[in-house]
C-alpha cells in the first residue's frame, strides 16, 4: 500500500499560505462551508500526480490552479504542490522510505516536476506510480459525477480501469513505447 503521509501546497488555488496537511492511517474526513477549499485539496493531489485534464482540474488554463489573489492578497506567481508518500514497503520502485513528489507551474507556463527534489519529467512520474494505483486515469480520485459515468461507460472504457486495477497498465505502455521505436 502507498500511503499519502503529507501534502504540502502553496500558491496552488486557495492555498496562498504555505500549508501542510498531514494524513493519519484510516480515514481523513475534511469539511468545511462551501467554497472553503476542500475540492481544492483533491485537486491538488490530482495535480500534483500529473493530471494534464483542464476540465478535471475545474479550470480553463494551465495557470488558473496559481492563487490569483484577493482583496488583501496579491496574486502570486507560482504553484506549487507536493506529495510526500510512505514508501516503507517499497511499492515505489525508489530505494527511499519516503518519496516526495512535487509539481510546480509559473504563469509563463513553465511545468517542472521532481522526484525527492530532483528535477525529472512528467514521464519519470507516470513510471514510478504505474500500477500502485495512483496513475493515470486511475481511481485514487473518485470526483462528482464518476460513478455514474462509469456506469454508463463502453465497455471498452471501462475495461481501462479494470486493467489499471490488474496491474497490466504498465506492459501496455512498454509495449506501446517499443513499438514507436
Ligand atoms: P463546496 O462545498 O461547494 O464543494 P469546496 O470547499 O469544495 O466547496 P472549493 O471548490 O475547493 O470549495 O474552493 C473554491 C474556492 O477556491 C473558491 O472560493 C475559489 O475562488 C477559490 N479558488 C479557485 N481557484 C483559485 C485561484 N487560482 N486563486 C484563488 N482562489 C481560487
Ligand atoms: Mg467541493
Amino acid at each position: 500500500l502507498v500511503l499519502l503521509r503529507r501534502l504540502e501546497a502553496y500558491g496552488f488555488k486557495s492555498f496562498a499560505e504555505r500549508t501542510e496537511l498531514e494524513f493519519g492511517r484510516g480515514i481523513t474526513a475534511i469539511v468545511g462551508p462551501n467554497g472553503s477549499g476542500k475540492s481544492n485539496i483533491s485537486d491538488a493531489i490530482r495535480w500534483a500526480l500529473g493530471e494534464q485534464s483542464l476540465r478535471t482540474l475545474r479550470g480553463t488554463r494551465l495557470e488558473d490552479v496559481i492563487f490569483v489573489g484577493s482583496a488583501n492578497r496579491r496574486p502570486l506567481g507560482v504553484a506549487e504542490v507536493s506529495l510526500i508518500f510512505d514508501n516503507t514497503d517499497g511499492r515505489l520502485p525508489l530505494d527511499f522510505s519516503e518519496v516526495t513528489i512535487t509539481r510546480r507551474v509559473f504563469r509563463s507556463g513553465d511545468s517542472e516536476y521532481y522526484i525527492n527534489k530532483t528535477p525529472c519529467r512528467l514521464k519519470d512520474i507516470h513510471d514510478i506510480l504505474a500500477d500502485t494505483g495512483l496513475g493515470r486515469e486511475s481511481m485514487t480520485v473518485i470526483g462528482q459525477n464518476k460513478v455514474d459515468e462509469i456506469l454508463s461507460s463502453k465497455p471498452e472504457e471501462r475495461r481501462l480501469l479494470f486493467e489499471e486495477a490488474a496491474g497490466i497498465t504498465k506492459y501496455k505502455q512498454r509495449k506501446r513505447e517499443a513499438l514507436r521505436k
